[in-house]
């Protein structure tokens, strides 16, 4: 009962085998019993039949298997077919209940220490986590997407990367790409036809300024406006502040430890860095210039004032501090998408606690890093997947 057999079958024989001990349990089908061919579900008379073996729930702290000779069914239509068991999916050699073990530890812990704790080859667990992330995935409906966050992260330290689509309203990760210019994008408008959507359902897309994403999207989503977030610009205005501080530094000023204290939002720091880049500011007229520009540029971005924002490129350009020149040119030659952002509001910040859950993902794939184990990871810890595994369901009363 426990189980859950299904008619047909039953227990044969229970016993304990093998050092350390484990539980074996034979099962059999009932003489006469007419089983259905897998693929059209016609039963038909049995051929033969095949031993298999499926390592189930443990039985206390005893390993438990299941052996049964599987009949193989003579169907008119398909020839001889092996017919799929009840417990078990066809091909794996774990129960389903096993499986939906498999899937709870390995959603929680790294795979090394699944593979420990099940006491199973990380490679079989790899495969039992890949069947039911790949299914979930291919069965995602896309029809009611609109809006997409997209931005790159590399799947190891300093090089390979890999670009994520993110639905910017349920906050799902939908997709995961190799590489991080225009063939991703090409990639993303080929992967929506299979999940049931159109490019052209693509209402916006958030992203960086890069020439090749920007080229890619004209291409391949037409429809959509392209929005350029604060949360890239910002970026981009903090890379200018660093390249102010680096060519200060090259001139002999003193602004070892600086580093933190200029970096961020002032009131992200503490009092002392705070005092430090007010004294920073005094010493250097070029760092406080390029500090009150950045300040600026985020005070701006906060509200949804482009005649501020024109004034604030226009300051920029008379800095006479070469990075924010360049600054103020990129946001004017990528004005439209800049100001669709101050009115729609759509920023990457969910794309914040996707990354997080991307580098949890890293970390339970930790050693396997190819880029199919890191996506399967990613789309089982940020994909919101409705996993197709079975429950630990309650006995039948009888
Ligand atoms: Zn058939």
């Amino acid at each position: 009962m426990a189980l859950g057999l299904g008619e047909g079958w039953s227990v044969k024989s229970c016993s304990f085998e093998g050092t350390p001990p484990e539980l074996l349990l034979k099962l059999d089908f009932k003489a006469g019993h007419r089983f259905a061919c897998p693929e059209c579900g016609s039963c038909g008379p049995t051929h033969d039949t095949v031993v298999k073996r499926w390592r189930h729930l443990d039985f206390f702290q005893y390993r438990c298997e299941l052996e049964a000779r599987v009949p193989r069914v003579d169907c008119p239509e398909h020839g001889v077919r092996l017919i799929n068991v009840p417990w078990g999916r066809a091909g794996s050699g774990f129960t389903l209940l096993f499986e939906a073990l498999v899937m709870m530890v390995c959603r929680e812990m790294p795979m090394a220490a699944a593979s420990e704790l099940l006491a199973e080859h990380d490679t079989r667990l790899w495969r039992v986590v890949a069947h039911y992330v790949e299914q979930a995935q291919a069965k995602r409906d896309w029809s009611e997407l609109k809006r997409v966050l997209i931005d790159e992260t590399s799947s190891r330290k300093g090089h390979r990367y890999v670009t994520n689509f993110v639905d910017a309203q349920t906050r799902e990760l939908l997709f995961m790409v190799e590489g991080h210019g225009a063939e991703s994008i090409a990639a993303f408008a080929q992967e929506l036809t299979r999940h049931n959507a159109r490019a052209e359902q693509i209402e916006l897309l958030s992203m960086d300024m890069k020439p090749a994403f920007i080229a890619a999207a004209a291409t391949f989503f037409p429809k959509a406006e392209v929005v350029f977030d604060h949360f890239h610009i910002m970026q981009m205005a903090g890379k200018a502040l660093d390249e102010v501080r680096k060519e200060l530094m090259r001139d002999g000023a003193d602004l070892k430890g600086a580093l933190w204290s200029i970096r961020g939002n002032e009131w992200t720091r503490s009092s002392t860095q705070q005092q430090q880049r007010r004294l920073l500011s005094q010493s250097y007229p070029k760092l406080g210039k390029a500090l009150g520009l950045r300040d600026l540029l985020q005070d701006i971005l906060a509200q949804e004032d482009k005649e501020l924002l024109a004034w604030w490129c226009q300051r920029a350009r008379r800095s006479r501090l070469a990075p924010f020149v360049r600054l103020s040119r990129s946001i004017l030659r990528h004005w439209s998408g800049v100001v669709a952002f101050m009115r729609t509001r759509v920023t990457n910040g969910a794309m914040e606690a996707i990354n997080g859950l991307l580098q949890l993902a890293k970390r339970l794939a930790r050693g396997y890093r190819s880029i199919r184990t890191f996506r399967i990871m990613a789309y089982l810890k940020a994909g919101k997947l409705q996993l197709e595994v079975p429950s630990f369901r309650p006995l039948p009363t009888h």
